[in-house]
């Protein structure tokens, strides 16, 4: 039998309420031993699902109290985990919550891993793998769109894709199998050229998620974006423009690899995730701080970079030289002349253009917010995303998934080979189960015990 795992499921620090997590076959025992209840009669009398008030005690056996506080239990298979589950939701802080958690843990609780929830509810089948995951790239999201995706991918989107997909091959799988099996029965014959359709169906329809799988990155981690320019043509003000434009929340980040800030910024539903900031802030030429060949650098790390010019003073060689580096590194640039709502302009759009007609130039008030809508755009349309804007298609973000998908597409290719050269039904089962298979690496149904190790260490404890 599981055991019964504990954790705090809310973030530490000052809040309103805090909520300690309990899930396994001795969650409402746990809370019985700490709970005082209020109103004892409506507590004897208790249902699943339903908030009481009442006290949570230190210990079992002491009276001394932590918190007034909430719980609720929720009897499984109707929970998260599809286990019985119950919450203390006392106040937030971080001791009040600490000694909540102390206490179920002192009760016999085990602390939880990181994502055990989670990965219990995947074992109990409340949801698949991709959805497991998928809460994790809800938890994570950076911009709208790719809340949005995620919570597509939570509710099922992908996951009904990849199942239809794998039933399209089971039928068929079904079929070579019977024929051979039982070769001299009736059965009902399926043409190869049915079998052909059907699976030059399911392989446009997982090329589609292939193609798009740039698209998914993109809007769930973010477009690397590095803002460049001297100090003082506005770089500072212009993140602030679009994060007052969005109403975004800037988030700071401690960079995992590198000694950095990432901050993202929320435009127009895609996140740019700004690389550097740290050079943009204090005031400060990124350039001329790293040197060139550290630009060169973050240059190549970018999807993007914005080079901001001031209008009134114009081009700089410094700025030339940023421009040049862009282009040797193949980067998207876009240049932005700001502060246009001054009376003196020294440079414009067009003579930039004659400088180079290739060049993406707008002209931007970074005080006033013009040009941000032409600059959002712009974005979209430069990072491969103008063309196909998301429509609430599934999309994969993981690279996990979209080895999986290449997986399954380079068997079904490989049949579609086989059954042009009329080999027999055997040849067909091979690929047929190696496409199901690789498919099902997707939803869990053919995942080892460490690639579950692997995607669920990445969740939080408490999740
Ligand atoms: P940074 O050093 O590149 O980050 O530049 P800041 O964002 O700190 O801006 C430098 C100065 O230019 C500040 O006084 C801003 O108020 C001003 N500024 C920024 N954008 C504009 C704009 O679009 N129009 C005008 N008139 N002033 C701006």
């Amino acid at each position: 039998m599981e055991d019964t795992i504990g954790a705090i499921g809310t973030a530490l620090g000052e809040s309103g309420i805090g909520i300690v997590r309990l899930s396994g076959p001795d969650s409402e025992h746990i809370i019985e031993q700490l709970f005082i209840p209020v109103n004892r009669e409506n507590w004897s009398r208790r249902q699943s699902h339903r908030l009481y008030l009442g006290h949570f005690r230190k210990s079992g056996s002491g009276q001394e109290v932590i918190d007034q506080v909430l719980v609720v239990i929720m009897k499984g298979p109707h929970s998260y985990t599809g286990e019985d589950v119950a919450e203390i939701h006392c106040h937030g802080g971080y001791l009040v919550v600490r000694s909540v958690l102390e206490a179920v843990l002192n009760q016999g609780a085990r602390l939880a891993e990181p994502g055990e929830f989670t990965r219990r509810a995947f074992l109990n089948g409340k949801l698949d793998l991709a959805q497991a995951e998928a809460t994790i790239d809800l938890i994570r999201s950076k911009s709208r769109t790719g809340l949005a995706i995620a919570v597509g991918n939570l509710d099922g989107k992908l996951s009904q894709l990849i199942d239809y997909c794998q039933e399209e091959l089971l039928r068929i799988l079904a079929y070579c199998e019977a024929s051979i099996d039982f070769p001299e029965d009736e059965i009902e014959v399926m043409q190869p050229e049915e079998i052909e359709e059907i699976i030059t169906s399911v392989i446009n329809r997982l090329e589609r998620l292939l193609a798009d799988f740039d698209k998914g990155r993109l809007l769930q981690d973010g477009v690397k974006t590095v803002i460049l320019g001297k100090p003082n043509v506005g770089k500072s003000s212009l993140l602030n423009a679009i994060l007052g434009r969005e109403r975004a929340i800037v988030t700071d980040i401690p960079g995992t690899t590198r000694d950095l800030i990432e901050e993202y910024v929320d435009l127009g539903g895609i996140p740019l995730r700004m690389v550097d900031t740290a050079g943009i802030r204090p005031t400060e030429d990124l350039v001329e701080k790293i040197g060139v060949e550290k630009t060169k650098e973050v240059l190549k790390e970018a999807d993007l970079a914005l080079l901001v010019l001031d209008a009134a003073t114009g081009l700089t060689d410094n700025d030339q030289l940023v421009w040049q580096l862009a282009k040797e590194a193949g980067v998207p640039l876009i240049v932005l002349i700001n502060k246009v709502d001054l009376d003196e302009v020294a440079i414009g759009r067009e003579q930039l253009k004659q400088m180079d007609s290739g060049l993406t130039v707008l002209e931007i008030s970074a005080l006033s917010g013009y040009g941000l809508p032409a600059l959002e755009e712009k974005v979209q349309e430069m990072v491969g995303l103008g063309e196909v804007r998301w429509e609430g298609e599934p999309l994969i973000t993981r690279l996990r998934h979209r080895q999986a998908v290449t997986k399954a597409v380079d068997h079904l290719k490989q049949l579609l080979v086989s059954l042009e050269q009329g080999l027999p039904e055997d040849f067909l089962t091979i690929d047929l189960r190696g496409a199901w298979e690789a498919l099902g690496e997707i939803n869990g149904k053919t995942v080892g015990e460490d690639v579950l190790d692997r995607i669920f260490a990445e969740f939080c404890i408490g999740k």
